[in-house]
């Protein structure tokens, strides 16, 4: 028996509608089924059979952690069905990267999951969402796919949950892997790996969906910063914080000092784009770790899964490492 794709629609562009069709900014995200998506698509049906699920039908930037937490659970119980070989997911481009890396820290499983999405609406001239979604499948539907973690694929290419960002505010080209480049290509309907994830994730994670979320805000370093914005941020009373820091992860003094001896853990990261953040010497002793190559919101969904448990200093620094 053929297995089934799950193709699960959260919203977004991909299911936005325009008042013409060309309209490419102010339309509305969320409008059209996740039904009406796969039937836009010329030659879907060589590549099913397919179950769907309408999760959601919002604007991603409107996601809250409580959704996240539905969402991997739907996720978890879709890929332990036998009758399915893989998901694909499909998000509005915004915050797609943060859901994809969430899902590949706390979903087990070695099957395929595509996480997509569209920068034009359904309705404008040359949408990308039915490309988007095509290739999609392929990937999906693909054995080279298999254990390879949550991906993302838009435009063309595959990208790895970890590494994956959105660079530009319009174009269908935004997604990207700055550190490390894309991970592969869809060419003729196939997937074309050149990468693969070396950082744990889904089968190999040690994080699991709980019921709730720790609470870790990321705070924004600039030129001329003010103690009090620090301050104010801290008394949110966080269980942990993500520094935005400037260059190599540097922290202004005026957010150093009240954020060294945060009492909770304080990740450093940076606003640069690429990169790696690496311990100095004068994080010792203070409640500072580094981000690695991660990115701000990708270094508070690793802590926010982390912090779940009680852990030390010691255990963050090498799950830092470790995903
Ligand atoms: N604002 C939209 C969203 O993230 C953007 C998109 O899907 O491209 O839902």
């Amino acid at each position: 028996m053929k297995q089934n794709i799950a193709i699960i629609g959260t919203g977004g562009t991909i299911a936005g509608k325009g008042a013409s069709d060309t309209d490419l900014t102010g339309y509305t995200p969320g409008v059209i089924t996740v039904e009406e998506i796969i039937e836009s698509v010329p030659g879907v049906s060589e590549y099913g059979p397919f179950v769907h699920y309408q999760f959601a039908n919002m604007e991603s930037s409107d996601i809250t952690m409580y959704q996240w937490i539905e969402l991997a659970k739907l996720v978890q119980s879709v890929v332990d069905r036998e009758d399915v070989g893989g998901v694909v997911i499909t998000h509005g481009t915004d915050t797609l990267e943060e859901t994809a890396y969430f899902l590949n820290l706390v979903v087990h499983t070695d099957k395929p999951i595509v996480v997509t999405g569209s920068m034009r609406p359904a309705s404008a001239i040359s949408a990308d969402g039915p490309i988007n979604l095509l290739q999609s499948i392929q990937v999906t539907r693909h054995p080279s796919s298999v254990g390879k973690g949550v991906l993302v694929v838009l435009n063309g290419t595959i990208e790895s949950a970890r590494e994956v960002t959105k660079m530009n505010t319009t174009n269908v080209s935004t997604f990207g892997s700055p550190n490390t480049g894309h991970m592969g290509f869809v060419q003729d309907g196939v997937p074309h790996f050149y990468s693969s994830p070396v950082r744990r994730h889904t089968l190999h994670s040690e994080f699991a969906v709980a019921d709730t979320l720790p609470h870790v805000p990321i705070l924004a370093c600039y030129a001329g910063i003010e103690e009090s914005v620090g301050a104010a941020v801290l008394n949110t009373h966080p269980d942990g914080l993500v520094i935005m820091g400037l260059g190599h992860g540097t922290v202004p003094k005026q957010i150093r000092v009240v954020t060294e001896k945060a009492g909770v853990p304080v990740v450093r990261a940076s606003r640069t784009g690429t990169g790696i953040v690496s311990a100095l010497s004068t994080d010792k002793g203070t409640d500072y770790i580094v981000s690695d190559s991660l990115s701000p919101q990708k270094a508070r969904i690793l802590l926010m899964v982390a912090l779940q448990k009680e852990r030390t200093k010691g255990d963050l620094e090498r799950i830092f490492k470790e995903y």
